[in-house]
């Protein structure tokens, strides 16, 4: 099996991390395909996001866009089957015994990057990208380094093959994730991510705060507007892209 080195499929919810890794993706490879995955999560308003977050940021930067390919969308309702959780149910989110939010879905990444790494091996494509990070997040297991490099080396093993798992927002937080947007898109893709996309476990987009559309009191809000708030605070926000 060949994968064609200059491609990349990124893991895209619609949220503020994979907004920031597709625009990451389409400054590094020459050609760029995005996944995401409907497993009856609560807040599925973020899957609608998606085809109007890739517009937006096709109609800003038309060299992205010439590499921005197929979309696929994969749906994995039996997720939402097996699993008991804040996110996939309309249970109240809160902290569990262990630590963990109930918003912890047993094993959704690892099913993540194996079935992308399964549409990957169809399309011929050599470089996933995912926006897990476990700098400023709500600790899940399956976000950490470790448990990525270990989903490499078995999915190499178990495909006989050589994918590379990207993940450019691992060691940085919520408010270098925006400086990292700003680096990249200025401004503009700035404004694109903080108004068009979504993070919200409750899939409230009725009113937009500074930094973005959200309930403002879920954990995913919590942790996005403190990155907003660093992000203003350490870099003067738009003021440092005059
Ligand atoms: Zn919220």
């Amino acid at each position: 099996m060949s994968l064609d080195p200059n491609a990349a499929l990124v893991l895209f919810s619609g949220g503020q991390d994979s907004a920031t890794c597709l625009a990451w993706a389409l400054d590094r490879f020459g050609r760029v395909e995005t996944l995401g995955f409907d497993y009856g999560q609560r807040h599925r308003i973020e899957l609608a996001v998606r085809a109007p977050l890739r517009q937006a940021i096709s109609a800003a930067f038309p060299a992205w866009a010439a590499k921005l390919g197929e979309d696929h969308v994969l749906d994995l309702a039996v997720l939402g089957q097996i699993s008991n959780t804040a996110l996939t149910s309309d249970a109240a989110i809160a902290m569990q015994a262990n630590g963990l939010p109930n918003t912890f879905v047993p094993g959704r990444n690892l099913l993540f990057f194996t079935f992308a790494a399964a549409l990957a091996y169809r399309r011929g494509i050599k470089h996933i990208v995912t926006g897990v990070c476990e700098t400023d997040y709500s600790g899940y297991p399956d976000c950490r380094d470790d448990t990525v490099k270990a989903m490499q080396l078995a999915l190499n093993l178990g495909m006989d093959t050589r994918f590379v798992l990207h993940t450019p927002l691992m060691w940085i937080d919520k408010a270098q994730t925006w400086s990292l947007a700003a680096g990249l898109g200025g401004e503009a893709l700035v404004e694109i991510i903080r108004t068009g996309s979504h993070s919200c476990y409750n899939g409230t987009r009725a009113t937009l705060h500074e930094w973005g559309h959200g309930c403002a009191t879920c954990p995913a809000c919590a942790l996005r507007a403190q990155g907003w708030r660093g992000f203003v605070e350490q870099t003067g926000g738009y003021s440092c892209l005059e």
